[in-house]
């Protein structure tokens, strides 16, 4: 333990050359970062103890938060700040002349997990700690995180990615709390004492070894678990061959998978799963039995959220204990797991909506199909009581069907909440995807808009604006973010607007220089950072930003006199590796991109950059930067976002569509706040459900969008015919599924405006101001509180013992 700065300096050099064997001046950053990081985890290891143990004699209900992801990012600077020894460790490594900055740089990100769903489980997982909520995370330790991605000539390459490759400092391996997980093998039945008993025979087992990272909240003494389980071969292989059993194993949890949107439809998927499902609920019993808990309370004292359908087998699985370790009945076994499980649901694409087929589910998991098949069976019996005749009905509503097993389905049938993540989207799930859902069990159905954690996205990314916030309103919006909303005193304050602009200018010739150094290419500071980041969608439409700054070219084309306020358009990116219709985008834009860096006229007013491997780290220097946030999404396709307040609380302000939480975000700061256009979510399902928008009329009546559609691919791109064609046709033959041409026109206009606002100095600050001033209400804190409260019934179990 250290509390000064010498103390510390003394503890952090003998701690250097105990661990890298090296003196002090032979060691290198990376050296550095693990005694340091060595020695912040034993600075939380008490506390850490005590969390645990006042959980163990708390009497209060614990939440168990499962996600197949965790997008963690780096913990370093956040640690320390929660701690509340960030000033003495900077200032003692600065006298030792080592930069706190160059040790970060050494923090691999922990990149487990695609985008918004893994940060958002990151995010709830702060902010559990930070209001002091028993609440543990429970995921999958990857050995390989999302890929590494590489741009060769403007295409994608991914490369596996090794965040493990010196060790992970955070982490502690439990080898006593290891349990041991069955697939395949067969199910017998026996007939004792008076009941039917089942037995699991013939099974494989996996070793499944936890790995536990401390969640610190800020300052207040409380350490929270995250539990990340990693897959081993069992020491009783049951006599078969070891190499391949070993491989088979270890495989499990090798890889995440790279997908956000798209049913993998892969049987590894499935084991991953399971796997997650299995290990975290016999660590649940156990510390539930543990704290003396009768196994008929489990749901007074336990609450187990799935974050979205990927862990859903949580309820079979909850069943299968129940039944045939405790020996409960069917009737009072359901009782108890439907008033344990609560779920989130992520999404309406219908692509995305995870499907089993039998014959691939059964003999892998075959206890557990038995209890999905009579879960499926009670239910239909149900639907038949309550809608007699309406076969129809019956199979749309049915868990498996078609020998498909339909896992939300699975989820609202066997949980007492369903939450979406977005006003707007729990809307169009109670009114339109799941509505004979609703309409069955319209008590479950509630709406938790998405957060993020102001600890990480302002105070820890932004810490230039954060004093000033802290400057003029004091620093009580660090514990409550609504406090934020004082800053809308400063709206019309010419000397603090001065400030505000300051400080992101600053921060926009710190990214300048970075992506110099990275990419060799001068970016005018001075411009207006229009940015748009996050995974490659079709739903997202990089698309359509990208053939608005092909219009903008043509317009300078046309009248070398036209002259607008130059802007930098920034892309961050990745495609799913098999997603070819993402990739042939991000091949586009870096095409038009090269394009443009060839026009001397052009490219005074306009640059594009396309960031190499968009995660977490890049994130928190992209977005301090960014004075348009592109959120453009085809409205009621975004279930909420989450970029978007991440980048409100930064000042930027926000180009979109009325999707998601964007609707929330106009509601908070108003039309003077934000720049929308587009179809409603409304126009768009109307046009789905109902026919009536054909993409080949706005292509062949509009000048200016058949000028750009055809350039892709008449040659004014290199190998345009090629490689945009696949583009060109879903635009024109295909109907241009997502409206792109539709609302193309009204893009254009609002950015025209944008432009216009932002060189009405004063104005654009204000309407920037106004953005940070209202996304208080954006923090997972406000999340988290409305889930503790509305969903699960819980309450801050304060560490007394925190030292
Ligand atoms: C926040 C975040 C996302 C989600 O972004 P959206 O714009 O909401 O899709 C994805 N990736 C990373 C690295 C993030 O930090």
């Amino acid at each position: 333990m250290f509390s000064d700065r010498d103390e510390f300096k003394l503890a952090f050099l003998k701690r250097l050359e105990m661990m890298s064997g090296k003196g002090f001046q032979e060691t290198n950053p990376n050296d550095h970062f693990m005694a340091l990081g060595h020695m912040v985890r034993e600075h939380i290891s008490m506390d850490w103890i005590n969390s645990n143990e006042q959980y163990r004699i708390s009497k209060n209900k614990q939440v168990y938060y499962l996600s197949i992801e965790f997008l963690l990012g780096k913990v370093l600077v956040q640690n320390l700040l929660n701690l509340g020894i960030y000033d003495v460790v900077k200032e003692g490594l600065s006298d030792l002349g080592i930069p706190l900055e160059e040790l970060e740089e050494m923090e691999p990100d922990a990149g487990l997990g695609n985008g918004g769903l893994g940060r958002l489980a990151a995010c709830f997982m702060d902010s559990l700690a930070s209001l002091q909520l028993p609440g543990h995370g429970c995921g999958i330790r990857y050995r390989h995180g999302l890929f590494e991605q590489k741009i060769v000539d403007g295409y994608q390459v991914e490369l596996p990615e090794h965040w493990l490759k010196n060790g992970h400092v955070w982490e502690v391996r439990k080898n006593d709390l290891a349990v041991e997980i069955p697939f395949w093998g067969r199910v017998e039945s026996h007939f004792r004492d008076g009941r039917l008993t089942f037995s699991h025979l013939d099974a494989e087992y996996v070793t499944a070894i936890p790995y536990d990272v401390p969640v610190a909240g800020y300052k207040n003494g409380t350490v929270n678990t995250l539990r990340l389980w990693s897959a081993e071969a069992s020491p009783y292989p049951a006599g078969r061959d070891i190499l391949k059993y070993k491989r088979e194993t270890e495989a499990i949890t090798e890889f995440l998978y790279p997908d956000d949107a798209h049913d993998e439809g892969k049987i590894l998927r499935l084991k991953q799963q399971y796997f997650l499902v299995s290990a975290s609920l016999s660590a649940i019993i156990k510390q539930y039995i543990d704290r003396k808990g009768v196994i008929n309370d489990f749901a007074d004292h336990v609450c187990i959220h799935i974050n979205d359908t990927h862990p859903v087998l949580a309820i079979p699985e909850l069943m299968r204990i129940l039944i045939d370790r405790f020996s409960l009945s069917w009737e009072e076994a359901w009782d108890i797991t439907s008033k344990t499980i609560c779920y989130t649901n992520h999404t309406t694409l219908s692509e995305a909506l995870e499907k089993w087929p039998v014959h691939l589910f059964k003999p892998l998991l075959p206890r557990i199909f038995m209890i999905v098949e009579e879960i499926n069976e009670r239910f239909c019996k149900e639907l038949w009581e309550a809608y007699p005749g309406d076969w129809e009905r019956i199979e749309r509503m049915a868990i498996i069907s078609h020998s498909q097993i339909k896992m939300a389905h699975l989820a609202i049938a066997g949980s007492f909440s369903v939450n979406g993540v977005a006003h707007l989207h729990t809307e169009i799930l109670k009114e339109r995807e799941m509505n004979d859902f609703h309409q069955f069990y319209p008590f479950k159905f509630n709406n938790k808009t998405n957060g993020i954690t102001h600890r990480r996205w302002l105070l820890k990314a932004n810490p230039e604006l954060s004093s000033l916030i802290s400057n003029a309103i004091g620093d009580q919006w660090i514990h409550h973010p609504d406090e934020l909303e004082r800053l809308s005193g400063f709206l019309n304050d010419g000397a603090f607007l001065q400030q505000l602009d300051m400080i992101k200018q600053k921060r926009k010739e710190q990214f300048a220089k970075r992506i110099w150094e990275k990419q060799q290419i001068a970016i005018d500071p001075t411009s207006i950072f229009d940015v748009h980041i996050k995974r490659l969608h079709a739903y997202k439409r990089q698309l359509l930003n990208i053939l608005h700054i092909m219009h903008l070219y043509n317009r300078i084309q046309d009248d070398r006199s036209f002259k607008f306020y130059p802007r930098t358009f920034i892309f961050g990116a990745k495609a799913s590796p098999g997603y070819y219709y993402a990739k042939k985008i991000i091949k586009l834009i870096h095409t038009v991109a090269d394009k443009i860096s060839r026009d001397p006229v052009a490219r005074e007013c306009i640059q594009i950059i396309f960031t190499e491997n968009y995660r977490v780290s890049l994130a928190e220097e992209i977005i301090p930067a960014a004075d348009i946030s592109e959120q453009i999404s085809t409205a009621s396709k975004e279930a909420s976002g989450t970029g978007n307040m991440k980048l409100m609380m930064n000042g930027a302000v926000t180009v979109g569509t009325m999707d998601g939480a964007n609707v929330e975000i106009y509601e908070k700061v108003g039309t003077n706040g934000i720049f929308i256009f587009g179809l409603t979510a409304e126009e768009v399902l109307r046009y789905q459900q109902q026919g009536g928008y054909h993409s080949a009329e706005y292509y062949h009546h509009h000048e200016e969008i058949k000028r750009v559609v055809d350039q892709l691919v008449d040659g004014f791109l290199p190998d345009g015919a090629e490689e945009f064609l696949p583009i060109f046709d879903s635009l024109v033959d295909g109907n241009d599924q997502y409206f792109v041409l539709r609302d193309f026109a009204s893009y254009a206009a609002i950015q025209e405006k944008a432009g216009e606002v932002y060189q009405k100095r004063d104005e654009w600050l204000s309407m920037s101001l106004k953005n940070i001033a209202y996304s208080g209400y954006f923090s997972s804190d406000r999340t988290i509180g409305q889930y503790a409260e509305e969903i699960w019934g819980i309450h801050p179990v304060p560490n007394f013992l925190a030292k």
